[in-house]
């Protein structure tokens, strides 16, 4: 079936609001570009003015607690997220799974929140370098995927960023073949944890994806958009991207 690309800028612990005008150049050019649908997440202190600066545009957190709220010093609830403006939120990135200890369990129950409170959600996975020279990864990503999963969701409310942690912000990539062949395991897993509705999930990519490799990433099977790190912080590295998801819808 086809699915939109998604092309996803995660700004991370980067911007303050003078950067503000660079979303704004970033949603409107992406305006011109209707057959991909283009997100931002940038840091929790932007999310209020980012979405307010760009009604309509698809703006995201990049983390949420699983609590609906509490004593939970320096958190943010999905509802806070809704309240704030966004629309979609970010849960397992590496960065959380590693730098915070982040469970599978503590992802499914992010993820959880997320749709719960009305978000859309990209739950991220992806190996380490040892893992994947051993010859393990499709082993370990398949086994974050069946253990973050929540139990029952909405196919086109999830979307799953496969992001090789080896590759992230390292200018590292995979060959398009382990790509695709990443991405049709995950479909697979998918498809037997939830049957038909796996064909309506959006997989992502995510790792040193850039204006010059998007083309080749984007169109390799089963990959349905890019998790953007680094390049999504400018419309000049950001933009090209999103061009070459347009250019394969
Ligand atoms: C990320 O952290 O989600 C990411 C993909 O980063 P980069 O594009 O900088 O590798």
């Amino acid at each position: 079936m086809a699915r939109r690309k998604y092309v996803v800028g995660n700004w991370k612990m980067n911007g303050l609001r003078e950067s503000l005008d660079e979303a704004g150049a970033i949603f409107a050019a992406a305006a011109e570009h209707p057959s991909v649908d283009v997100a931002l997440c940038p840091p929790f202190t932007l999310v209020g003015a980012m979405a307010a600066a760009a009604p309509g545009a698809a703006v995201g957190g990049q983390d949420c607690h699983a609590a609906a709220s509490g004593a939970y010093t320096g958190s943010v609830a999905a509802a806070m997220l809704v309240d704030a403006g966004a629309r979609i939120v970010i849960v397992g990135h590496s960065e959380r799974r590693e730098g915070c200890g982040e469970s599978d369990a503590d992802v499914k129950a992010k993820a959880e929140a997320g749709l719960g409170a009305g978000l859309d959600v990209i739950l991220c996975v992806g190996e380490p370098r040892k893992i994947r020279e051993s010859g393990g990864a499709i082993d370990f990503v398949l086994a974050q995927v069946r253990e973050s999963l929540p139990d029952s969701f909405d196919p086109t409310r999830l979307a799953i960023a496969y992001e090789p942690i080896w590759a992230i912000g390292t200018g590292l990539v995979p060959t398009t073949e382990d790509v695709a062949a990443m991405h049709g395991s995950i479909r697979a897993a998918l498809s037997e944890r939830i049957g038909a509705g796996a064909e309506k999930m959006r997989l992502l990519y995510g790792g040193s994806v850039n204006g010059d490799n998007a083309a080749e990433l984007l169109g390799a099977g089963d990959v349905d958009g890019a998790l953007v790190g680094g390049a999504s912080l400018t419309a000049g590295k950001f933009l090209p991207i999103v061009a070459a998801g347009a250019a394969l819808s």
